[in-house]
């Protein structure tokens, strides 16, 4: 395996923004991941794991450290019968590559999350969640490399205690580099959504009972038509988590502002929807690079890649700002900054 210095992270991430890593290397296999473990302790420098780069955001300063690019691979059913199947899908896996396979194998389950970029290992991390479906839903267990010990171990669905879009790997980050995720999968049709955009969908075309194939269609064209191409403009994706607070703090925010959009959750909590919040508070988008985006005011993007750290971290202040001043509710960065 070859451990290359002096290498721009910039390409690693799909917002654009990053500067130059010590020490880079791509990992095949665990052995591999031994190799740089070996090498980071040797050196007395930290480890840091890098998938789709769709979820990061490097500071543009040098960074010490030895940045790993995860390229374990594979797709294995581990058992089926009748009604599931148990699948083992490796870490460096393209998220929405293996939901197409999901699919095409006959399974459901994570339909509603097509077109997410990433890997799937970077999956659990933030418990990628859109259209009423959370990736946690669908994992039995996670493996994670543990990189203190050097260890693999296996994390059980609760030992890896998921939230809305957040996770033990969240919190703990620079701990484990994720190895593996086992998923368990349905063989039977999905409901539709019930989200809007999606009823809409399936109501234009008199469709009651589409096939998972159809909703991942429908969530396809849907997310193409409210977000930008990573491939053409830098970006994050959304931006920010939506705001969940308790019931009672909510009812004040709710009754000085009687349009906000909101839903209930369990545990007398309430989520308000961070794209409109920015949408309200934001009048005019500042002078700055990082603009937000026409169709979706959840999503940072950074055309041409022109941006700097500072200038996106001026534009995060500058939200985080007139969000908290109109409505008095914190906005949380979603992608993970290094
Ligand atoms: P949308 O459907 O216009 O809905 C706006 C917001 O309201 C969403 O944030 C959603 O919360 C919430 N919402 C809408 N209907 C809901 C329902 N029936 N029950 C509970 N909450 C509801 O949102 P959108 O921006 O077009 O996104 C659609 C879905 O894709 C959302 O689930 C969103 O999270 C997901 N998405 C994720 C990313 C990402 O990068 N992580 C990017 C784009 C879209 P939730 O966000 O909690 O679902």
């Amino acid at each position: 395996m070859l451990i290359r210095k002096n290498v721009d992270l910039k390409k690693y991430s799909t917002m654009k923004i990053g500067g130059v890593a010590d020490f880079f290397a791509e990992a095949k296999s665990i052995a591999d991941l031994r190799e740089i473990k070996e090498f980071a302790d040797s050196k007395n420098i930290s480890i840091f794991p890098i998938g789709g780069g769709s979820n990061v955001i490097f500071s543009d300063e040098n960074h010490s450290g030895i940045f790993v690019h995860i390229q374990l691979r594979g797709i294995i059913k581990m058992y089926e019968n009748a009604e599931f199947a148990n699948i083992e899908v490796a870490a460096g896996e393209d998220w929405d590559e293996f939901v197409a396979w999901t699919i095409k194998n006959g399974l459901s389950g994570i339909e509603s999350l097509s077109a997410i970029p990433g890997t799937v290992g970077a999956s659990p991390i933030q418990n990628i969640g859109a259209y009423g479906t959370e990736v946690s839903d669908r994992i039995i267990s996670v493996e994670v490399f543990d990189l203190q010990t050097g260890e693999l171990h296996e994390m059980s669905n609760a030992q890896c205690e998921f939230g809305y879009r957040d996770s033990i790997f969240k919190k703990n980050i620079g701990k484990f580099i994720i190895t593996k995720v086992v998923f368990q999968l349905p063989k039977k049709k999905p409901g539709i959504p019930q989200y809007k955009d999606v009823q809409i969908y399936f109501g234009i075309r008199k469709q009651k009972n589409p096939t998972a194939e159809e909703i991942r269609n429908a969530i396809i064209e849907i997310r193409a038509g409210k977000l930008p191409d990573i491939n053409t403009v830098p970006n994050n994706g959304s931006f920010f988590t939506n705001p969940v607070i308790s019931k009672k703090e909510a009812g004040l925010i709710i009754e000085k502002f009687p349009n906000i959009p909101f839903f209930e959750l369990d545990n007398d909590q309430i989520k308000f929807y961070a794209g409109w919040l920015i949408e309200q508070a934001i009048t005019e988008d500042f002078k700055n690079p990082i603009v937000l985006y026409e169709k979706n005011k959840l999503v940072l993007t950074n055309p041409g890649g022109k941006g700097s750290f500072k200038a996106l971290q001026e534009k995060i202040e500058d939200i985080k700002g007139a969000v908290k001043e109109k409505f008095d509710l914190t906005l949380e960065v979603e992608p993970n900054i290094i």
